[in-house]
This record gives structure tokens, C-alpha cells and sequence, in this order.
């Protein structure tokens, strides 16, 4: 570097330490400033940079110690920095902290290669800085102290990294000037004028402090207040050119801004006057302070992060480089630039999701598991007694499982079907083809009134002599959920151990209790969203390397279903059992409830039964929303005092739900008013109607998972939705569930309307790390898989060389837990 460009970043990095309090030169900076200009000239320093040196170091002495910072940082970084701080071959250890390890790309081709040298010691304030590189704590930033560093920590800001990484939670466009006679009421506006009036006073006896000011730009007047900051009235001093940005206000009829940003016009204007970016704060932290910092860190590091992407990973994705999107992310200059910042970050993000999901999946098919053949005709034998004949996605999905269960390796498989697509079944067979080989199976389900449905059915499938010879004797089959009697509980464990019950079903009861098993080589977990990751996992460990098979009725988005499951194979049940009548939805107004009642009282009439469903279990104060406790005193006092009335919510003890279903099931109620707990596969064939009420605090998801619930017979039937007013976007959304019953569209639906969360169940727990990413962006998400699998084609490991950057921050990405799915 040219000697009259070091000597300069010797006297910044004194000033720094020294606090900016100008003592770096004996009588001021300014001092340094004739014999600095002779030497750059003679370095041939271009004469752009010694003007804006000249002129930073001659006003210095009237800057307050903020605005020095910020001057001569500035200055720092329009110094060329030719060599990095790193990586180099004396600090091998620093490779490996510094994630994304600055490299030359500034200076072109001129200091390509490791350097050998020592670490400069330019930095923004201390030695410090070199040696830690973006690990460096944040107390080598200039005004940083170990107290505000503390603060800071609350954030989750520790480095000069972690503020890289700290993403604006929005943005306010303040890029558009306007003339102060032109403002409007309610608009978000950016202002320049002078200060002509300084005012600060109590007011409300004392509680309140009003720092009150009048700014004029030649157009107009306009009056801003700010409360309770009486230190502002010695800041703004009239005479002043101020810029404020901010909302405008009324009051008394008149235009005022209230609480606005504001600072000095001379200025870059950090916090106003751009695309401004908006930080998540904690108190003691502003928005003014934080920024700040932002700017420093980020346009000093920014444009010295290596990308480590692959390029044709960057090049095939349409992305732009890390560093851009860094800085864009913080300070954009535009919505566009804003835009494409997003996209890469979120990229990354995805890309390595997906690339650890790859190698998971490929550790998982790497463990070897028991082979289980079925004869053909011993199969074709079962499939001919069942009760019905199997619909052809059964069929598929069964030889997807045939084959996974005889390829030594652990399946490990999704299944989808929508609700009623008769996915019980195919698991059922499953459980046949093991079991027969004298292996035991698992099948957890959510709930026990799921659980017992479950366990009635597959003794039906699976033991009933009637039909041809029984698969397993009915003592093989068990029920284990949480009020089994202890001493049956018992007798259930030690059946297990010692390998006599070839088939569990239970609850989660199955992996809170000492259950152990003989043999156990077949895991089966329905509704699988219901459950954390650790649930599943902790059933899959009573065996060892067993074949799993996960089902859910919640049809996902297939792009999702990818990303979140890429570790799963998928199967897909897209067909419905033949005979099955879709079910005639309706959406009604509130006003029209009438038609919704008569419409049930006829139907039981005829011997149906219905489900009226409520999204609340109890009224809140100052609530419209319709509670199921109330309304079912209401509806059996004055709509239906005939009939039998039943009522489920989430707050009875679990015996008491089971209870009150079973009783619906066996017909004891004519209606059964209930909060969303009954959503989850329960199966009343009787019941022909399912009415919604507050249908719109529900996802078109969650609402198709209602509807299943009627149309399990051969009766026609019907679902109604009643909304809680008349809001046509809100009837509009509802409506696509009148026009299709297919789930995988209203799936799709839900997915860009309401985001992802429906779909993740406990999932999302390990999706949280997601800063930037989200998984409604399809688009983006498919971008990341494809350019993950293709990369994870050429090296799995990621192994070779060229992809040493990409290893180190997926290994970052992965580390703490995230890796845990399924
Ligand atoms: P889900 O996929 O929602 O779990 P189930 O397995 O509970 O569906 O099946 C729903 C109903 O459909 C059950 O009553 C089941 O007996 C019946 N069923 C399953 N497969 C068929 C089929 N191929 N033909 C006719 N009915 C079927
Ligand atoms: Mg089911």
C-alpha cells in the first residue's frame, strides 16, 4: 500500500482508540493535512480521495465524536485495502472461525493467493480486529464499551458477524422528497427544511416533556413534536438544516409530524432520506445507534466477504454475490436491489437445508435392515377378503412399500392421502408382511380416540376369522395408550419384550412408557405432523434401523413436501375409494344460519348425524367469536331442544373426550358441537353434515381436514361454512373450498395465502434458524433443491477443494440440532 495511504490509517486507528477525542495529532488532525497532501500527491494518491481527506480532516475539530467516527470510517473505506486480514497460512485456526473468510476481490488479480505476512494492523479500532476477523466482539467498533456490548448481546449480536447477519425486520422508503406544502395526512414522507422555532416544555403537569420545533423549507411550515426526549431541544438548534422522516400527522386540523427520524442535513442520510432499514431492538437499543453500527460494519465487511457459493452455482441461480446482497440486505438503494439481496440470502438458506436433507437421506439408506419378502399369493389372498376392493393408488402405494421392505435398507417413506383415501389399509398390509415373519410392528397415532379406531380396525383387517384365515390371532394385536389399566399396561410391556404381540397400537404412550420390544421392525406414525421430531424419533430407536412409514391426510404442497421431507421417500394417494360422493359445500352468511339449522334438523331426520365446530372453547370478553361451551347451551336450549346434543373441547380430560366420542359414534348424539379437536381422522361414517362456524380463523387446510370427517359413508353429504362477517377477501378465500375438493389444491392455496406454518406441525421447530427464507417462496425453493442435488451429484461430501468455503458454512448451518428430521 502506498505509504502516504498507511500513514493515514495509523493516525485513523489512534483517533479510534484514543475515542475520536482529536488528540491522535498533536493540535488536531487537521494538522497533519499540508504534509499529507505533498506525500499522497507523490504517491500518486488519486486526487478525489486526498480532496476528501483534506476536507474530513479540516472540519474534524467541530464534529462530535459520532460524526468522527463516522468521517473517518468513511475514509477508511474508500482506502483500497489490497490485502486481507486473512485467511493466511499463520492463522490456519482462523479459516475455520471466519466462516466466510475475507479475500482480495477488491484489487482484481493484483494479490491473488495466500499471503505469508503477518495480519495488517489496519482496523476500525483496535489491534483486535485483524487477529479475530469478523469473529471479533463487537467492543472493537468505535463507541462500543463492554456495557452497550452487553446490551447488544440480548440481541444475539455478539460479532462483527452476527451483525452481518442481522437482518432489518422491515423498511421504511423514505427515498421520495417532498416539498412540505405538498404533504398529505397519513403518508409516510421524507422532509428537508430549516429549523425555525425550538420549543421544550412540560406539559399535563409535569407528565409529559414536548420538545416542540417548526421546520420551513420555503414552501411551507411544518410543526414536529417529539415526547419525553428533552435533550433533543440542545441537539436541534434553529438555523439548522434538518432532514425527518416519518408519518404525517394531524392535529387540531393542522399537518404535523410526530416522533420522526431526524438528523443533520450535511449528513449521508443514514437513517433518512433512503430505503431505511428497520432493526428488530431491544430497550436501551435505537434504531439511530443500531443503524450506525449497521452501516459501519457492514460497509466496511461487506465488500471483503468471500462468496462461498460454487460460481455456477451463483451462475445457474441468477443470484448475485454474497457481498452485494449483504450490503443490499442492510442498505439497499433500491427495491430491486432490496429484492435480489432477499433471494440470495434465502437461497443459501435453502441450498443448504436441502443439502444436508440430501445427505441425511443418504446416511439413513446407508444402515441396513431386515429383508421381508411377501409370497404373492399369500398377499393377493388378503387383499381378496378385505371388505372392498382396493382403489389403484392403494395398489401403487402398497408395491412402493413391497419394495422398500425387501430392499434391505430402512424404508423410510412419507405416505399422503387425503383424508378418506384409505391409508390405514396399506399400512395395515404392511404390518401383515412383517408381522408374518414373525417381526413386530408399532403403530402410533396422536390421539387415543384415534389410536382405538385405529386398533378396532386392524383387528378387523388383520384377525377377523370370519373372512378367510387371520393374518395374526386377535391376542397378537394390543392397545397401549395412557388410562390402559397399569396391570394390563404391564402384560402389554411383557408381551413386547418377549416378542408374543406382533402389533402395538398406542398413542404417544408407546414411547413415554419403559416399552421395550423383542423384534420390533416396523414403525408406523399416522398424523405425523402431530408430532415432535424427537416422538418419532424416540419409537424408531425401540428397534433397530426400522422400516418407517409416516402418513398424513394434510395433503403438502409437493415443493414442500421436498424440502421439509426431502428425506422422505413420498408417496401419494391422489385417488378416493370408489362410490365416495364429494361432499356439497356450501358457504352461507351469517345472516342465512337458518338454512345451516334446518338443513341438520332434516338430515337427522333421516338418521344422520352432524358436527357443528366452533374455533374457540369458551367466549373471551369483547369477543364476536362464537364459543363452543355457549353455543352448545344456546343450540340445545333454543334451536335443537329435541334433540341430543354432545359436546368436545380440547380442556376435558382425555377419558372424558374419548367418552363423548365413542358415544357419538355409537349414535347417542344427534350433533356434536366441537372445537377443532375433532379435526384429526376420526371416522363417524353416519355423519352427513359438518357445519364451520368462524370459518375464516381456520386454513383452507384445516377446513378440508373437517369436511373430511363427512362423506365417509355412502350418504350424500354436506359442509357448511359461516364466516364471522361478510368480508368479501375473506369469502373469496373460503370459496375455493366450494369449488374443489381436492386437497392438494386447497393445500396449494393455503400455502401462498397463509405461509407454510399448517404444514409443519412441530416440524417447524427445526425451521425456526430460517432468518430469511420462506418456505411459501416455491419458486426459490425449487431453485435450491434442483442446484443442491446437482452439487450433491458431483460431491456428496463436499470433498473437493473449490467447495472448502461452501463445507464450512454448511457445517455451521447444520450444527445445533437443525439436522435432526424425522
Ligand atoms: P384415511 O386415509 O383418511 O386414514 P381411512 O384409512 O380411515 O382413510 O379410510 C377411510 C374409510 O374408507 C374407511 O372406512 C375404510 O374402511 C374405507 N376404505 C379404505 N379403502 C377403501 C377402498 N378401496 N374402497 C372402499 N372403502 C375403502
Ligand atoms: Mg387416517
Amino acid at each position: 500500500m502506498l505509504p502516504a495511504l498507511q500513514k493515514l490509517q495509523k493516525f485513523i486507528k489512534l483517533e479510534a482508540e484514543r475515542g475520536y477525542d482529536n488528540r491522535a495529532v498533536l493540535g488536531g488532525l487537521d494538522k497533519i493535512i499540508p504534509l499529507w497532501q505533498q506525500e499522497a500527491r507523490e504517491n500518486g494518491v488519486p486526487e478525489p480521495l486526498i480532496q476528501e481527506v483534506t476536507r474530513c480532516l479540516e472540519r474534524y475539530a467541530s464534529l462530535s465524536p459520532e460524526e468522527r467516527a463516522d468521517c473517518l470510517q468513511a475514509l477508511l473505506e474508500k482506502i483500497d485495502v489490497p490485502e486481507s486480514f486473512g485467511p493466511t497460512d499463520s492463522t490456519p485456526h482462523e479459516t475455520q472461525a471466519v466462516n466466510i473468510a475475507p479475500t482480495p476481490t477488491v484489487n482484481g488479480g493484483r494479490n491473488r493467493g495466500p499471503r505469508r505476512s503477518a495480519p495488517r494492523t489496519y482496523s476500525l479500532s483496535t489491534d483486535s480486529l485483524p487477529a479475530h476477523g469478523l469473529k471479533a466482539p463487537l467492543t472493537v467498533l468505535p463507541g462500543i464499551g463492554p456495557r452497550y456490548a452487553q446490551t447488544l448481546r440480548q440481541l444475539g449480536l455478539e460479532t462483527l458477524e452476527d451483525l452481518l447477519y442481522y437482518f432489518p425486520r422491515r423498511y421504511d422508503d423514505y427515498s421520495r422528497l417532498k416539498p412540505i406544502n405538498r404533504l398529505r395526512y397519513g403518508e409516510e414522507v421524507t422532509v428537508i427544511g430549516t429549523v425555525q422555532s425550538v420549543n421544550n416544555r412540560d406539559t399535563r403537569g409535569g407528565r409529559l416533556n414536548l420538545t416542540e420545533v417548526i421546520v420551513s423549507d420555503g414552501t411551507a411550515a411544518l410543526r414536529v413534536n417529539w415526547f419525553n426526549q428533552p435533550w433533543l431541544a440542545k441537539s436541534i438548534t434553529p438555523g439548522m438544516q434538518i432532514v425527518l422522516s416519518g408519518r404525517v400527522d394531524m392535529y387540531l386540523g393542522r399537518l404535523v409530524m410526530n416522533s420522526p427520524e431526524w438528523e443533520p442535513l450535511e449528513q449521508e442520510h443514514l437513517h433518512t432520506n433512503r430505503i431505511v432499514p428497520v432493526y428488530p431492538l431491544t430497550a436501551k437499543v435505537t434504531q439511530k445507534m443500531l443503524r450506525r453500527i449497521m452501516y459501519q460494519t457492514v460497509t466496511f465487511w461487506a465488500p471483503r466477504i468471500q462468496d462461498y457459493l460454487p460460481e455456477w452455482v451463483r451462475q445457474a441461480g441468477e443470484l448475485v454475490p454474497l457481498s452485494h446482497a449483504l450490503l443490499n440486505v442492510h442498505f439497499p438503494e433500491s427495491q430491486d436491489d432490496l429484492k435480489a439481496a432477499q433471494d440470495r440470502l434465502a437461497f443459501d438458506e435453502l441450498f443448504l437445508l436441502q443439502l444436508g436433507v440430501l445427505q441425511q437421506k443418504r446416511a439413513w439408506q446407508a444402515n441396513t435392515a431386515t429383508i421381508f419378502e411377501a409370497p404373492e399369493a399369500w398377499l393377493e389372498e388378503i387383499i381378496a377378503n378385505l371388505p372392498f376392493e382396493l382403489t389403484n393408488a392403494q395398489r401403487r402405494v402398497l408395491e412402493e412399500i413391497r419394495q422398500d421392505l425387501r430392499a434391505g435398507r430402512p424404508m423410510n417413506r412419507l405416505l399422503q392421502g387425503d383424508v378418506g383415501s384409505g391409508k390405514t389399509i396399506v399400512a395395515a398390509l404392511a404390518v401383515a408382511i412383517v408381522t408374518r415373519a414373525g417381526a413386530q410392528a408399532a403403530f402410533m397415532a396422536p390421539t387415543s380416540i384415534l389410536a382405538e379406531q385405529h386398533y378396532r380396525n386392524l383387528l378387523k383387517l388383520l384377525a377377523d376369522s370370519e373372512r378367510g384365515t387371520p393374518v395374526l390371532p386377535a391376542g397378537n394385536i394390543r392397545l397401549l395408550v395412557g388410562d390402559t389399566p397399569e396391570t394390563e399396561k404391564e402384560e402389554i410391556r411383557a408381551g413386547l419384550a418377549d416378542g408374543s404381540i406382533k402389533l402395538v397400537i398406542g398413542t404417544h404412550a408407546l414411547i413415554e412408557d419403559p416399552v421395550t420390544f423383542a423384534n420390533l421392525q416396523l414403525v408406523i406414525i399416522d398424523e405425523q405432523h402431530r408430532f415432535g421430531v424427537e416422538q418419532r424419533a424416540a419409537l424408531r430407536l425401540k428397534g433397530h434401523n426400522p422400516h418407517l412409514l409416516v402418513m398424513t391426510a394434510t395433503p403438502i404442497p409437493r415443493s414442500l413436501a421436498l424440502t421439509i421431507y426431502g428425506d422422505l421417500d413420498l408417496s401419494v394417494m391422489d385417488e378416493m375409494p370408489r362410490g365416495r360422493q364429494p361432499v356439497e359445500t356450501h358457504l352461507l352468511s351469517p345472516l342465512e344460519r337458518e338454512r345451516a339449522y334446518s338443513l341438520i334438523r332434516s338430515q337427522v331426520e333421516k338418521g344422520y348425524q352432524a358436527f357443528i365446530i366452533y374455533p374457540l372453547i369458551e367466549k373471551g370478553q369483547n369477543d364476536e367469536t362464537r364459543a363452543a361451551v355457549e353455543e352448545h347451551e344456546r343450540l340445545q336450549r333454543e334451536i335443537f331442544p329435541d334433540l341430543r346434543l354432545g359436546l368436545l373441547h380440547g380442556r376435558l380430560p382425555p377419558a372424558e373426550k374419548e367418552r363423548i366420542m365413542r358415544a357419538f359414534r355409537n349414535g347417542e348424539f344427534h350433533i356434536l358441537v366441537s372445537t377443532s379437536v375433532v379435526e384429526v381422522g376420526v371416522d363417524v361414517p353416519n355423519a352427513t353434515v359438518m357445519l364451520i362456524e368462524g370459518a375464516n380463523r381456520f386454513g383452507l387446510a384445516q377446513l378440508h381436514q373437517f369436511r373430511g370427517r363427512v362423506g365417509r359413508g355412502n350418504a350424500k353429504s354436506y359442509c357448511l361454512l359461516i364466516p364471522e362477517t361478510n368480508d368479501d377477501v375473506e369469502n373469496e378465500r373460503l370459496l375455493a373450498m366450494v369449488e374443489t375438493n381436492d386437497g392438494f389444491v386447497l393445500a396449494e392455496r393455503d400455502l401462498q395465502q397463509r405461509g407454510p406454518g399448517e404444514f409443519l406441525g412441530t416440524r417447524q421447530a427445526g425451521y425456526s434458524e430460517l432468518r430469511m427464507a420462506s418456505l411459501a417462496n416455491v419458486h426459490l425453493i425449487e431453485k435450491a433443491r434442483r442446484l443442491a442435488q446437482t452439487l450433491f451429484e458431483n460431491d456428496p461430501d463436499l470433498s473437493h477443494p473449490e467447495h472448502q468455503p461452501l463445507r464450512l458454512n454448511f457445517e455451521r448451518f447444520w450444527q445445533g440440532g437443525r439436522g435432526d428430521i424425522s
